[in-house]
C-alpha cells in the first residue's frame, strides 16, 4: 500500500510534514468518493492511489462506483460529448434515465460521510441527497466544461448547485453560472507508479526491444490515444518537415483505437500519410502498457504532444518528469504546463512545431535545461502528493478548520 513517506526522496521531508500538518485538523474524516468506473479512465487511476494516501494521513476514504446500465452509460456518453461542444441529439428519455438510475443507486451514499466527493457527471444526481445531509458535497469535474451544450449543462446545473462546492482543473473552466464555491486543482501524475518511476538502462532498452524500435537515431514521440483531437497526421507532417533539418525518427504510440471506431480510422489516416515510410513507426498500445509508454518517453531526444484541444495534458507532465524536453501546442491546460522557453517549447501549428522539433534536436544544451525545468515544474505543481496536500487545503476550507 502506497505511503506518503515513499515520496520523501521527491518532496523532501519538511513537505512531507507540512501534508501531515494540513492532514491534522482533517484526521478521521469520512471521505466517500463516487465515481463511474473501477477500472479505466483517468479518475479511476488517481483515485487507486489517493485514496491509499488519504488514509496514510489519517482520514477515512472509501470509494463506490456507481452501478448503471448500459442505456444510462449511453446517456453519460453523449452528456460527455456534450461537454465538449458536441451538438449531441437529446431526448426526454434520455434524461428520464439519468433521474432513474440517479434514485436506484442512492443507497451509495453514506449517510454519515463528512464529504461526499461526486466525480464528473454521471454521479452528480445523487446530489439530490445532499439537503439535510451532514457531510460537505463536492462536485469535481474532471473535464474542459467550457462548450457544454446548453441543454445538458441546464440539466446538470440543478444538481452541481446542490453541491457546497465545484472543483475544475483551471480557472478558466470555472462555470460562472453555478453558484458554488469553486476550487481549482490540476491533476497530477504518480511518480512512483509503473509510467513514471525510474527505470533502470536495461530495463529501457528491453522494453524499447519488444516494441521494436531501434535506437539509431534520436526519437521524437508523441503517445496519444488515435484521436484527430491529438492530430496524429499533423505530427507526422511536422516531423517530415523536422528531419529536413536535423536526422531522427518519430514513434506514434497509442491505444484504444481497437474498440473506438472513430481511433481505428484515425490510426488507418496516420498510416495513410506515413505511407511506409521506415523512418515512421506508428504502434498500437495494450492498456497495461505503462512500463512500454514510460521507456519511450524516457527514450525521446523530443516529446511532442501537438493537440487541438486539450483539457490537460497528463502526456506532457509525463514526458517533464522525464526530464525530457517538450513541443507542444499552447491549448488547454497545456498553456500552465509548458511555459514556453522555459519548460518546453509551445509551438502551433505543423511548421512551427516542426521548427521547434529541430531546435532542440540541434540544440542539446535547450533540450537539457528545459527538459531540467520541466520536471522541476511537474516537482513542484504536478505530483500526487502535491494534488493531495491540495485537496487536504480544499477539505479543510470547507469544513471551516
Ligand atoms: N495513455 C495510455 N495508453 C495509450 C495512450 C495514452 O496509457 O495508448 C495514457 C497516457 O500515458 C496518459 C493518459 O493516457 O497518462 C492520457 O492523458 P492525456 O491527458 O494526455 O489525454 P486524454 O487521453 O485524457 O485526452
Amino acid at each position: 500500500m502506497v505511503k506518503l513517506d515513499d515520496y520523501i526522496p521527491i518532496i523532501g521531508p519538511e513537505e512531507a510534514e507540512s501534508i501531515r500538518r494540513t492532514a491534522a485538523p482533517l484526521r478521521g474524516a469520512a471521505v466517500q468518493h463516487i465515481n463511474s468506473a473501477a477500472v479505466g479512465g483517468g479518475v479511476a487511476e488517481i483515485l487507486k492511489r489517493l485514496a491509499p494516501l488519504m488514509r496514510d494521513v489519517g482520514l477515512e476514504p472509501r470509494w463506490d462506483v456507481l452501478r448503471g446500465t448500459e442505456d444510462f452509460f449511453a446517456v453519460t456518453k453523449t452528456f460527455h460529448n456534450a461537454f465538449h461542444g458536441q451538438d449531441v441529439s437529446l431526448t426526454y428519455d434520455m434524461f428520464d434515465t439519468y433521474r432513474e438510475v440517479s434514485r436506484q443507486n442512492l443507497q451509495l451514499i453514506n449517510k454519515e460521510a463528512d464529504f461526499v466527493i461526486l466525480h464528473d457527471q454521471q454521479p452528480l444526481g445523487l446530489s439530490v441527497l445532499s439537503p439535510g445531509h451532514p457531510g460537505r458535497w463536492i462536485w469535481y469535474c474532471h473535464i474542459d466544461p467550457v462548450d457544454c451544450h446548453p441543454r445538458v449543462w441546464n440539466f446538470l446545473r440543478d444538481y452541481a448547485a446542490r453541491c457546497h462546492a465545484a472543483v475544475y482543473h483551471l480557472d478558466e473552466y470555472v462555470k460562472k453560472d453555478l453558484d458554488v464555491k469553486a476550487y481549482v486543482m490540476p491533476p497530477a501524475i504518480d511518480p512512483l507508479g509503473d509510467k513514471n518511476r525510474d527505470i533502470t538502462e536495461p530495463e529501457r532498452r528491453a522494453a524499447l526491444k519488444r516494441l521494436g524500435v531501434p535506437g539509431d537515431l534520436p526519437l521524437v514521440v508523441q503517445i496519444s490515444r488515435f484521436d484527430r483531437l491529438k492530430d496524429p497526421v499533423g505530427v507526422i507532417r511536422s516531423y517530415r518537415l523536422a528531419r529536413e533539418q536535423a536526422p531522427c525518427r518519430l514513434v506514434l504510440a497509442g491505444g484504444g483505437a481497437g474498440d473506438d471506431p472513430e481511433g481505428a480510422q484515425v490510426l488507418e489516416e496516420a498510416r495513410i500519410e506515413a505511407a511506409g515510410d521506415p523512418y515512421i513507426i506508428i504502434m498500437e498500445l495494450s492498456p497495461t502498457a505503462d512500463l512500454e509508454i514510460n521507456a519511450l518517453q524516457r527514450s525521446a531526444a523530443v516529446v511532442v504532444q501537438k493537440s487541438v484541444r486539450e483539457g490537460f495534458g497528463l502526456t506532457v507532465t509525463e514526458g517533464q518528469w522525464k526530464g525530457r524536453p517538450v513541443v507542444a501546442s499552447p491549448v488547454g491546460g497545456i498553456r500552465i504546463q509548458v511555459l514556453d522557453g522555459k519548460t518546453g517549447l509551445a509551438a502551433m501549428g505543423d511548421e512551427a512545431v516542426a521548427d521547434a522539433i529541430a531546435r532542440l534536436l540541434q540544440d542539446t544544451a535547450l533540450a537539457d535545461s528545459l527538459g531540467r525545468a520541466g520536471r522541476e515544474h511537474v516537482r513542484r505543481n504536478f505530483i500526487l502528493p502535491v494534488y493531495l496536500k491540495r485537496w487536504l487545503e480544499m477539505m479543510a476550507a470547507e469544513r471551516g478548520v
